[in-house]
């Protein structure tokens, strides 16, 4: 069975970055799918702008030509913070041991992976592909060059055969674009069009979300 791409993230609201790195990783990896995660209680952040619900929406209408995406709202049942170890450990649970589950990063996100909730134990569960984003460079710190060092692989192969425990780095095409530039265009009634799909940019308009 080919492998499973997994892209968490707030998605508020879903744009290009995201969806083209969701393509191309799919495309270099040849998975079988690539599973969007709507974070539904961020544990690092602020809560979203728009509703869980909203955001699902969103992401529907952002995925609809491509078969090759689908939508995971499993988060929104869970209380209390939405950990990506809980997720993962469920996810896992459902595939079985077997199948290659392919977690996607962007680099800033990674950068700070030793915050996130039993980081230490996500690789025993999933491969991590990280992609670069501008502005996010890992940093030189001990126990990030000690995780590369014991888990890293320069073959892709590797994500096919092990269905765990690879950190694998891919090159995307760079696009600084984020959710948040989108949120603070639309509140100054400046245009985000060409940063996201259009059908998304009119259900934010309709809907007048992030204009205040
Ligand atoms: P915000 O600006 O609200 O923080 P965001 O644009 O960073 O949002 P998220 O939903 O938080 O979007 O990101 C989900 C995942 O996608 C993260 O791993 C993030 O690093 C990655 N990502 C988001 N935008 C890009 C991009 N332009 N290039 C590469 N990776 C990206």
């Amino acid at each position: 069975m080919k492998a499973i791409g997994l892209l968490g993230g707030t998605f508020d609201p879903i744009h290009y970055g995201h969806l083209r790195i969701a393509l191309e990783v799919c495309q270099a990896l040849d998975l079988a799918s690539v599973r969007f995660i709507p974070c539904a209680h961020p544990p690092h952040r602020e809560p979203a702008n728009a509703s869980f619900m909203q955001r699902v929406k969103m992401l529907e209408l952002a995925i609809e030509t491509e078969p090759t995406f689908d939508i995971d709202d499993r988060e929104q049942n869970r209380p209390g913070p939405s950990y990506t170890f809980d997720t993962m450990v469920e996810i896992r649970a459902e595939l079985g041991k077997n199948v290659s589950l392919c977690l996607i990063v962007g680099s800033d996100a990674f950068a700070e992976f030793d915050t996130w909730h039993r980081w230490s134990e996500i690789l025993d569960l999933v491969n991590i592909i990280i992609v670069h984003r501008p502005g996010g460079d890992l940093l030189e710190q001990d126990y990030m060059e000690k995780l590369l060092k014991r888990h890293v692989t320069y073959a892709c192969s590797d994500l096919n055969t092990h269905a765990c425990g690879k950190i694998f780095s891919l090159n995307v095409t760079s696009l600084d674009i984020s959710a948040t530039l989108i949120r603070s265009l639309i509140s100054h009634r400046d245009t985000a069009r060409y940063l996201l799909p259009d059908s998304v940019l009119e259900t934010i308009l309709e809907q007048k979300l992030y204009s205040e």
